[in-house]
């Protein structure tokens, strides 16, 4: 009796130490039930996106585009209230991966290294220099809170002051990030794009995961979280499309049976969805669920969609000035 006490102990520890690798599904449903518009708007997405895309086959040609990041650090314990070295840290990061400067490039099978298949996505992020009144501003805010945990299931949201958290800056001109305690073991969670404007559009991710975030964080403690989140941001979907075999609208990703974790080996999952592929999954990407480490690429079609999703929904970032350096303008 008193073994299966432990037993039970020690798998209830287990289970509320488990991590939660991405609530981007969950907040997706969380805002097309509260949200009439944001179920229509997100229904017609990827028609526009497909049209979009068929629209403008040389968006290829056009410069780098640069978004304005502001980072909302939510604390409640010193901890929680991360250095500013950290977000610098998830800034390069980003950037990195974004525009395939990672030093693991060297990771992704030689079958998916092709510049027409592993993409520079042409994407920057800026913490922005200017805020919503035209003040100077380091691009972090610091809000101390008396929540110890936030939540998208039914808790306190961090996107809302009146819940303990911070609003959004006009999310049209800043990418917001939310870096707090998030409960339930949840690494982090963002708002996929649409022509509804969601008055808390932006990323959230866990404190433990944000930037370079050493054993706490680990195996998730390479700023991968973030990566993840803002390519869900930027339309990109879950590399197995959510299910069983399904589809995540980009035709260079394979169709892939279900989501991978750890680090797996280079060819994985040979054999699956009826059919026969020789290179198996693309486990690597950072659509994925694998460790951060393990985490490498976004493919061509990927970018596409993200630069798509840029000109239809997130336009603002095509001419910003918050961010320094040059002006970015694509002329489509
Ligand atoms: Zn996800
Ligand atoms: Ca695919």
């Amino acid at each position: 009796m008193k073994n299966l006490f432990i037993l039970l102990l020690a798998s209830i520890t287990l289970i509320s130490n488990a991590q939660i690798r991405c609530g981007t599904e969950a907040h997706t449903l969380e805002l097309i039930e509260q949200y009439p518009d944001y179920a229509k708007a997100k229904s017609k997405v990827n028609t526009e996106t497909e049209n979009w895309i068929a629209n403008n086959p040389n968006y290829q040609t056009k410069t780098i585009i640069s978004i304005p990041v502001v980072v909302h650090v939510v604390w409640n314990t010193t901890a929680e209230n991360i250095s500013d070295a950290r977000v610098f840290e998830q800034i390069e990061i980003l950037n990195n991966d974004f525009r395939r400067t990672n030093i693991d490039t060297i990771n992704t099978p030689s079958v998916w290294q092709g510049i027409d298949i592993a993409a520079d996505c042409e994407i920057e992020f800026c913490l922005a220099t200017t805020d919503p009144s035209g003040n100077t501003t380091s691009g972090i805010t610091r809000t101390e809170t008396t929540v110890s945990q936030f939540s998208i299931w039914g808790g306190s949201s961090v996107e809302d002051a009146s819940d303990g958290g911070i609003d959004a800056w006009p999310n049209d001109d800043y990418l917001n990030i939310w870096v707090c305690d998030l409960g339930g073991g949840l690494l982090g969670y963002a708002s996929p794009p649409s022509s509804w404007p969601n008055p808390t559009d932006g990323v959230v991710i866990g404190y433990k995961y944000f930037g370079l975030s050493g054993n706490n964080g680990a195996p998730y403690n390479k700023g991968r979280t973030a990566t993840h989140e803002v390519g869900h941001w930027l339309n990109l979907e879950h590399i197995w499309g959510d299910n069983n075999c399904g589809n995540d609208n980009v035709s260079d990703t394979p169709t892939q049976e279900e989501e991978n974790y750890g680090v797996p080996a280079f060819p994985h999952n040979t054999n699956s969805c009826g059919t026969t592929n020789p290179n198996g999954d693309m486990f690597m990407n950072y659509m994925d669920y694998t460790n951060d480490g393990a985490m490498n690429l976004f493919t061509l079609g990927q970018k596409t969609r993200m630069i798509s999703a840029i000109n239809q929904y997130r336009s603002n970032h095509l001419t910003q000035t918050i961010c320094n350096g040059p002006t970015n303008i694509i002329d489509v």
